[in-house]
């Protein structure tokens, strides 16, 4: 039996949209995908088929879409979309002769990599050996096609063994208003398949080294502070794990990866001054350091951000008002006032205000890396910002965290159980950043470098040493 009968109205010129009108496509499966698939479908202009195994009860479909049994579906239409999971696929081996020279869109997906020993496309390929079957669509949600392309999933990745089975799957998603990739033949659909499976690759290495520095500097300040506190005076300050502990552990870690997203920048420079050509490849961890840089930096705003929130809440903490009012009442009853340390006030707002501006350039250093404010930048604009002014915020940043220390290095007192203080540590690389840094703004280095930049290369860099930096 045939569901319809309401044609959808279509946008295209009536002599287009005439043209369009003639073409029939098949969807298997009147599932989520398949019903988002084809009302695209039908708003472009085609018109729609449905194979279901129940053709009488499948429910609400797309107005103006047919529904009829999988065999009667495929039969006259020769581009067929199998929006079905691959488990169920074993069925289609019996609709093998109406599948004759047909092409068959494989959408699927699979919930782990690695599930079946061949890719779902292939597979379909071993069933019906007579169809070309061209994997596609799979990255896009059925919740996306509903919507229309957007800038996030404008691309629609195709494989496929047969030129023209692509071509003809490449003509439909183009007029659905998608990008057409072509990731060459079928024994790329694994590599598709895997694609939605992806789970935020680029931030994987940030956040690890996020969560390992962030455990690392919490138990280091746990032990140096709380645990040395009650084993050495027995005073119990555990309190301070929520607020205090957890401030000096965030704009550690925030300095520390602000310093890591300019590191490799730097080891590249030096790389290159050393090999005296810029095409040699970077090794593979060098490269795949400077390709997360975005991602550090922005974790590095985040903890700064958290620094910044846990700053201000230090005035109405409780700990806080205690000891300013005990303090207070100790002078009143002494009769005695602190008098005013001139340098002391100094040391402090330098301190806050550093704070402050570093704080600032941070997040104009965020907002530039959004894709929609980057997009709207030169190169030399956004280099400026990124490399420029982000050297200056971690300069600010690294003067902010000295100015803290001010004279405690030389305490003897701070070196509790013979451990450095958490922020000198975290001052170890931001410092050796910026001297590497400062060595390569030197002049004749600079001039090098920037001749390599250009294209200039050294001819045989081993035994070219004697010319090599200076030159
Ligand atoms: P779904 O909502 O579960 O729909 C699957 C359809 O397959 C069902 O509606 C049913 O249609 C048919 N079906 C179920 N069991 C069957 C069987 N034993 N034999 C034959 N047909 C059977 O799934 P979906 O979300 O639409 O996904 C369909 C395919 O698209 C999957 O391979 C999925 O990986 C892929 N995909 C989905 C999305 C998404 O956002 N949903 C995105 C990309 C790719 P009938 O009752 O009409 O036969």
């Amino acid at each position: 039996m045939v569901y319809l009968a309401h044609y959808s109205i279509s946008l295209c010129p009536l002599s287009a949209a005439a043209a369009l009108e003639q073409e029939l496509l098949c969807i298997f499966g009147t599932g989520d995908l398949g019903r988002s698939l084809g009302q695209r479908l039908l708003q472009t202009g085609y018109r729609v088929v449905y194979g279901s195994r129940r053709p009488h009860s499948c429910g609400l479909l797309p107005q103006g879409a047919q529904v009829r049994s999988h065999a009667a579906a495929a039969e006259p239409a020769s581009l067929v979309f199998i929006c079905i999971h691959r488990e169920h696929y074993d069925f289609l081996e019996t609709l093998a002769p109406h599948f004759k020279g047909k092409v068959l869109v494989d959408v699927s997906n699979n919930l782990k990599k690695n599930l079946y020993p061949e890719a779902n496309a292939e597979y379909l390929q071993r069933l019906i050996p007579g169809a070309h079957v061209v994997k596609g669509f799979n990255t896009l949600s059925a919740w996306a096609l509903q919507n229309g392309p957007s800038d996030a999933n404008r691309q629609v990745y195709l494989c496929g063994n047969s030129a023209e089975a692509k071509e003809a799957v490449a003509e439909v998603a183009t007029k659905l208003g998608f990008t057409v990739l072509d990731k060459g033949s079928l024994s790329s659909a694994r590599e598709l398949e895997d694609f939605p499976l992806q789970l935020f690759p680029e931030w994987r290495l940030p956040l690890r080294l996020a969560f390992g520095l962030t455990v690392f500097f919490f138990f280091y300040l746990l032990i140096r502070t709380v645990v040395s506190a009650y084993v050495e005076q027995g005073k119990d300050i555990s309190f301070r794990i929520m607020a205090s502990l957890a401030n000096k552990v965030f704009p550690i870690v925030s300095l520390i990866m602000l310093s890591l997203c300019y590191l490799p920048g730097v080891i590249a420079a030096f790389l290159q001054l050393y090999r005296g050509t810029k095409y040699k490849r970077f090794p593979d961890w060098l490269d795949r350091w400077m390709l997360c840089r975005k991602q550090l930096g922005l974790l590095a705003l985040g903890f700064a951000s958290l620094h910044v929130l846990y700053t201000l809440i230090i005035p109405i903490r409780y700990y806080v008002r205690y000891r300013l009012a005990a303090a207070t009442i100790s002078e009143i009853r002494l009769n005695h006032t602190i008098p005013f340390d001139t340098t002391m006030a100094w040391r402090t707002d330098s301190y806050y205000a550093m704070g402050i501006l570093g704080f600032g350039l941070y997040l104009l250093l965020g907002i530039t890396s959004l894709p929609s404010v980057s997009n709207a930048l030169s190169w030399r604009e956004f280099s400026f910002i990124q490399s420029k002014l982000g050297y200056l915020t971690l300069f600010i940043c690294t003067f902010h965290t000295y100015l803290y220390g001010w004279d405690k290095f030389l305490w003897v007192s701070g070196y509790t159980w013979y451990t450095p203080p958490g922020y000198m540590l975290s001052l170890v690389l931001p410092s050796a950043v910026m001297l590497l840094k400062l060595l390569l703004v030197l002049p004749c280095v600079d001039r090098s470098l920037t001749r390599i930049r250009q294209g200039w290369e050294r001819s045989d860099p081993e035994d070219d040493s004697k010319n090599s930096l200076l030159t």
